[in-house]
């Protein structure tokens, strides 16, 4: 059979993330579960959680030491009366009287600040002297008090759905009570390796053979992004049995696929989702490595298969062809099938962040690709250095296990001096 030709639609780096990034804006919200909250970290949050009383309760002293009258402390050193000590926690009932003028409340970290008072002197510009304290520091009105409800009111909006939980937001859910909280489902993620040579790792390769690495580089990275893999059996580099394995890959949220997207007579990925009507948004990034890296739909309408649940999910699954050498593999995942995952996650959309670091030896390399390049961190503190790894290339896995990072060469740069700022993804 003809194979139906596929347009080449080969796209910068920029434009083939917006392209990913705008497809995954239109993913509808998954379906929903309700986790204890141990189990909800990682997880993406499906329901507001709202401040259920104000944030701090109480105005709260955030040192231990005096509750004093600013105003007290106009003549150094000032001498105050201690009428009584506040712990964090007072007993239920215990009722304070009001501070007034020339008065002091020895006070902890954490305890509700007293009625008059309006400043905490720390512990240390004091000294306790029979029923009075000599401080010898002024305070500004506030200090060292954090107000009733400074942080949140009750009702506010703390952490917004399609926030993927980290400790910081358990943390919130925690103080509001929330034992239980609704968060979205996993996606399950297709995984379908292709090629005649790639046997599984339990076997033992013939001598030409190699084992199939990337369907578990895939899955880890899969579970790393909040997706539940779905490891397929491994594909021929044959059309039919391909074919009935990517339909059977569609039937989980994603389909990724990775070899036989390159430009050899075996490789027959494209091909086989033209014939099931594919849609191709891309089929290659000015990138190195995954230069022949391929995203595209299938309407339900062509696979035989059905969305995603939700009335209003456009009828289509999204796959990608990933280039079969294992460190394409991870860094056409991390940089086009991430953003995927993460909104069938029905995780908010964020924007791909470099951050920068000195170059620590020289880089030269060809214009009108954007690399990736697998690299180190190395230095301390403000004197973090990035450095290539050197490696054979794209399918060199040793090489890509000692680096913790790709510095980032953008496509106009042949050469990069020692010493200049380069941009790095860490992973
Ligand atoms: P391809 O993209 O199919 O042309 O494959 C490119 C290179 O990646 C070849 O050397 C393949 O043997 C290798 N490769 C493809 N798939 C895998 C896999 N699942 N695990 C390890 N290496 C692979
Ligand atoms: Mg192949």
């Amino acid at each position: 059979m003809a194979a139906p030709p596929t347009q080449s639609l080969v796209l910068s780096f920029e434009d083939a993330r917006r392209v990913v990034e705008q497809q995954a804006s239109q993913v509808a919200p998954g379906d929903v579960e309700i986790l204890g909250l141990l189990s909800a970290a990682g997880r993406v949050l499906a329901e507001p959680i709202a401040a259920d009383r104000d944030f701090p309760p109480f105005p709260r002293s955030t040192r231990d030491g005096y509750a004093v009258r600013a105003a007290d402390l106009a003549n150094l050193p000032a001498k105050l009366k201690v009428i009584g000590e506040i712990k964090a926690g007072p007993p239920p009932g215990q009722s304070l009287p009001p501070l007034n003028r020339g008065e002091a409340f020895s006070i902890m970290t954490g305890a509700p600040v007293p009625t008059g008072a309006d400043a905490v002197v720390m512990v240390e510009y004091t000294s306790l002297q029979g029923n009075s304290v000599q401080i010898t520091k002024a305070a500004t009105p506030g200090e060292n008090i954090v107000a009733q409800a400074a942080e949140a009111k009750r009702g506010n909006l703390l952490v917004d759905k399609g926030t993927r939980l980290n400790e910081a937001a358990i943390a919130i859910a925690a103080s509001a009570g929330r034992s239980r909280l609704q968060v979205f489902v996993r996606p399950h993620i297709a995984v379908l390796t292709t090629g005649d040579e790639i046997v599984e790792i339990d076997s033992t390769p013939g001598p030409t053979q190699i084992r199939n690495s990337n369907s578990y580089s895939l899955a880890a990275q899969i579970q790393r992004a909040g997706g539940e893999p779905v490891l397929l059996p491994i594909a021929p580099d044959e059309p039919r049995r391909l074919r009935e394995l990517i339909e059977e890959g569609l039937q989980s949220d994603l389909l990724l696929i990775t070899g036989g997207v390159s430009m050899g007579r075996y490789d027959l990925v494209e091909q086989a989702l033209a014939e099931l009507q594919a849609e191709f948004l891309f089929t290659g990034a000015k990138i190195q490595p995954g230069r022949p890296v391929v995203f595209g739909r299938l309407n339900s309408h062509g696979s035989g298969q059905l969305a995603r649940s939700g009335a209003s999910a456009p009828p289509s699954k999204y796959f990608f062809g990933l280039p079969g050498n294992p460190v394409s593999t991870m860094v056409t995942f991390e940089l086009f099938a991430k953003p995927m995952l993460e909104a069938l996650s029905s995780m908010s959309p964020r924007k791909l962040a470099f951050l920068h670091a000195r170059l620590k030896s020289e880089i030269r390399v060809k214009t009108g690709l954007t690399r990736f390049l697998p690299a180190i961190l190395s230095g301390e503190f403000e004197k973090t250095q990035a450095e290539l790894v050197p490696w054979q290339g794209s399918g060199d896995i040793a090489a890509q296990s000692r680096a913790n990072c790709y510095i980032v060469i953008p496509p106009d740069r042949e050469q990069i001096p020692a010493g200049d700022w380069v941009a790095v993804i860490p992973r």
